[in-house]
């Protein structure tokens, strides 16, 4: 096996290279699991600069976390971006699962706040971490090698009072010592420059990537409002979905607006696209036959594993 790929990504992405890099999430049923473990060499194959893990919203998918996280370490050298969200977490269990991260030369790490249970929106969290911010510094404090993300919202955070309140704490993430934003979902690249000025203006410089998700059906992008509160639906993207009847037609409809969202951002003085897969493989494949790259790592040749 290659050895396990050491590289923070403050320094990775400052060649200001382009770069594709993977969301996935640990599977929560044995058939999901099975699915998985199907999708992964495919997605290893393609050499994405890096592959974050999600951590279940309220701590429900922790171990499935851990496991995941091992698991990858062991099998690609491709560095391993874990996330933690602090919502439902104590510091003790955070304490724990840095230790573990350490174990496996785990140097990059997304810190989320996490959303509250949807029934308890009001009710105090039994976390001991109000805002992200809290866990950057936490995190900080005990394991300063480590390089942090944190996340942004490039059609402001649902919560947000206004953007420059948003903005305001965002900079205060990156002040505490986060090395890098990845973002919410979006489909209209000009909400992402928009958003990118805004930071330039507010005085955060730290690499952006932007997060992007290749729609395959309809029904998906009809759940994205409720999904990712505040993320708008274009109307050509809307009607190429509506008129679309074979899955294939959505999935092509979906792969040719992430394919130009993608190129777009690629050659932008902000050049790092981070795709949500949903765990799966097809839809990536059919954007690398779109993209002027045929393997990701192609674009960051350069990359020391
Ligand atoms: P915060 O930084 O705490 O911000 C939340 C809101 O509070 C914002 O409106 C902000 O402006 C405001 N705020 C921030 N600090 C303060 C303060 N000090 N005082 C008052 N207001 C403040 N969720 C998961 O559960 N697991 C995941 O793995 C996960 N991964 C994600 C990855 C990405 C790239 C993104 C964009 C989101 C992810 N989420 C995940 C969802 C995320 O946890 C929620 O969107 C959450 O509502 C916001 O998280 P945050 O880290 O931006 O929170």
């Amino acid at each position: 096996m290659e050895p396990h790929g050491t590289m923070r990504l403050g320094e990775l992405l400052a060649n200001r290279k382009p770069s594709v890099s993977l969301e996935i999430f640990p599977p929560k049923t044995k058939e999901a699991e099975v699915r998985l473990e199907k999708v992964l060499p495919r997605l290893l194959q393609k050499r994405p600069t890096f592959i974050n893990v999600t951590y279940g919203a309220g701590g429900s998918s922790k171990q499935q976390t851990l496991a995941l996280v091992r698991k990858l370490t062991r099998i690609t050298p491709i560095p391993i971006v874990p996330h933690i969200s602090g919502i439902s977490s104590s510091q003790k269990e955070v304490a724990e699962i840095l230790e573990y991260y350490l174990e496996d030369d785990i140097e990059n790490i997304l810190a989320v706040r996490g959303d509250p249970p949807k029934n308890a929106q009001n009710a105090p969290t039994k976390g001991d971490f109000r805002h992200a911010i809290e866990l950057v510094r936490f995190i900080k404090e005990r394991a300063t090698g480590l390089c942090l993300g944190v996340a942004g919202f490039p059609e402001g955070h649902p919560e947000s009072v206004s953007r420059s309140e948003e903005l305001r704490h965002l900079k205060a993430k990156i002040e505490a010592g986060a090395e890098f934003i990845v973002t919410q979902l979006f489909f209209d690249n000009r909400r992402f420059f928009e958003f990118l000025d805004a930071l330039e203006a507010a005085g955060i410089r730290v690499p952006v990537i932007a997060g992007i998700l290749i729609v395959t059906t309809q029904k998906q992008l009809s759940a994205i409002p409720g999904i990712a509160k505040g993320t708008k639906i274009p109307a050509p993207l809307n009607s190429a979905l509506q008129k679309a009847v074979t899955p294939e037609q959505c999935l092509d409809a979906g792969v040719s607006w992430a394919a130009q969202q993608a190129e777009e951002i690629l050659a932008s003085k902000s050049p790092w696209v981070h795709l949500y897969t949903m765990n799966q493989a097809g839809p990536l494949e059919r954007l690398m036959e779109r993209l002027s790259i045929q393997r990701l790592d192609e674009i960051d040749i350069d990359r020391v594993f």
